[in-house]
């Protein structure tokens, strides 16, 4: 069969190299006019500018790295071989952890640690060693060919240099700012269904390598967090880099503005204890500015409405299916998995594109829907507490509020469990690497009383140490006019 897949990034090469695989013939247009780099670093300074996520901080989930290592081990030899390493469950545990035993399925808990540069560079390396793959970049797609129909029938692309394309079904993979929706207007499909929400951040990264001689600082802490009227993290990248995400809410223009310079990015992760050990001279920014991405949603599109898809012979997957809050860090591997789930709809029913489309929207709610919902659920607590931070309310004031007191549990429950009881930190970090399901935690009734046994023991325990100014008034104190 021909394919045309849309959009060259992590879910239309992972779409390229799955379907090639089941024996398709595969060309992916890619509107960014880049040739392919030749190392890691030439990746990093790749003109991606329809991706622009990639100059950002990424993590790569357990649940990816696990696709990787039973479905493309050559491509997870790739990336450990250009500089990617792995991150076990177990290693650089905190001295406060006494009961840790490694267990079989920590083999599944590993992340892998590289810049998102360097893992989509490997991805098109691969697709395009395969010789059912030919990528043509510097085309972009500006919608569909079509056989008319009640539901209509896609038979090719239309490209912006007036051509098409024929292909026996398209893959659309255009990332977040996708119009599939639009272009399936055009050709008289039935609207999608479309859920989407702001995830109330501003997202703020700037890269380092360490210097010559310098190793990485003792990685036993958090490794990120939230204050509330700021998050932050540290991302171990490949070839000894790392990098540093600040994220503001949408709302707060003044430290919006501040996080944006340089120094003061710089700055502000040196008064907070998971980010100052890494900034203090151990490491040389290879970003000279801080790359700032907004307007950043949640979304879900269906493209089965009432159980009919509104359209036949496309797929669609990754962003342009499904978008969630970067501080997650889902998106790549739920791009990658959403890429399989396709190409496994395909293999089950190679000559029936109604029934890929229904296998497709069934496997795609179930193993990707949950991590929307509970996304969106998250978002929306965090939105309220930055707000009424921003307003200089008490975020806990109203005690009757059951989101106060979940907010309580989370801080004086599960995050102390997690720095003294390793079955409490395993079963969070199956959860956070999409191991298990989001609600895994909380239904597990040994986990849910650990947490709840260090909860109620919250007042007769020392304070945990502050992670960094406790006020944003306090942060803006440290910052020179
Ligand atoms: C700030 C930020 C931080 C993130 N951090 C993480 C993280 O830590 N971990 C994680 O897993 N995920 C993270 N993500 C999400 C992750 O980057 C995305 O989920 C992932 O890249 C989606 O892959 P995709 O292939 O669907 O889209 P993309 O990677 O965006 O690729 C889409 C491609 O399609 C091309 N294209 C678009 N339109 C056309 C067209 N009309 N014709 C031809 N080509 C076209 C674009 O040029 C682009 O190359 C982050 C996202 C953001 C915004």
């Amino acid at each position: 069969m021909k394919v045309a897949v849309i959009g060259g990034g992590v879910a239309g090469l992972g779409s390229a190299l799955a379907l090639s695989r089941l024996g398709h013939e595969v060309t992916v247009f890619e509107r960014d006019d880049t040739p392919t780099p030749a190392t890691a670093d030439e990746a990093f300074s790749w003109d991606r500018r329809g991706a622009p996520q990639v100059r950002h901080s990424h993590a790569f989930l357990a649940r990816l790295r696990n696709l990787l290592r039973d479905h493309y081990p050559d491509i997870l030899q790739s990336l450990i071989a250009e500089g990617a390493t792995e991150m076990r469950f177990g290693d650089n545990l905190p001295a406060t952890i006494t009961n840790f035993e490694r267990l079989p399925e920590d083999d599944d808990l590993v992340m892998l640690s590289c810049r998102r540069t360097t893992f989509e560079w490997v991805l098109r390396r691969a697709a395009l060693a395969h010789g059912d793959v030919q990528m043509r970049t510097g085309h972009g797609v500006v919608g569909f060919t079509y056989a008319p129909g009640v539901v209509p029938r896609v038979t090719g692309i239309k490209l912006d240099d007036g051509t098409t394309h024929d292909a026996d079904y398209v893959v659309a993979a255009g990332g977040r700012r996708s119009p599939v929706p639009e272009w399936l207007a055009d050709i008289g499909c039935a609207p999608v269904n479309e859920q989407s929400e702001d995830t109330g951040i501003v997202y703020f990264s700037r890269f380092y390598r360490l210097k010559p001689g310098m190793e990485y600082p003792p990685r036993t802490g958090p490794i990120g967090g939230d204050l509330g009227y700021i998050k932050y993290g540290v991302f171990i990248g490949d070839n000894r880099t790392f990098s540093i995400t600040l994220a503001t809410p949408v709302a707060d223009n003044q430290l919006r503005k501040l996080c944006s310079d340089p120094i003061v990015f710089d700055n502000i992760a040196r008064s907070l204890v998971a980010t100052s050990t890494w900034l203090d001279g151990c490491a040389d920014p290879i970003t000279q500015d801080v790359h700032v991405m907004a307007g950043l949603l949640n979304r879900w599109r269906e493209y089965v409405v009432n159980d009919k898809p509104v359209v036949l012979g496309m797929h669609v997957v990754g962003d342009a299916h499904l978008c969630t809050n970067p501080l997650y860090g889902r998106g790549c591997t739920t791009s990658f998995l959403h890429a399989h789930l396709m190409a496994q709809a395909v293999a089950n029913n190679p000559h029936d594109v109604a029934a890929q489309a229904t296998e497709l929207h069934e496997s795609t709610q179930r193993e990707l829907y949950p991590w929307y919902k509970s996304t969106v659920e998250q978002d929306t607590e965090a939105r309220r507490v930055a707000s009424a931070i921003l307003d200089n309310q008490d975020p806990d004031s109203d005690t009757t509020d059951p989101r106060t007191m979940m907010r309580g549990v989370f801080r004086d429950g599960l995050l102390p469990a997690m720095r003294t009881d390793a079955v409490v930190m395993r079963a969070f970090f199956r959860s956070f690497n999409l191991l298990t399901l989001p609600d895994a935690l909380m239904k597990d009734a040994d986990i849910g009383a650990r947490i709840f046994a260090v909860w109620n023991d919250r007042d007769n325990r020392v304070p945990e140490p502050a992670l960094g100014p406790s006020t944003r008034a306090e942060l803006l104190q440290l910052i020179p006019a």
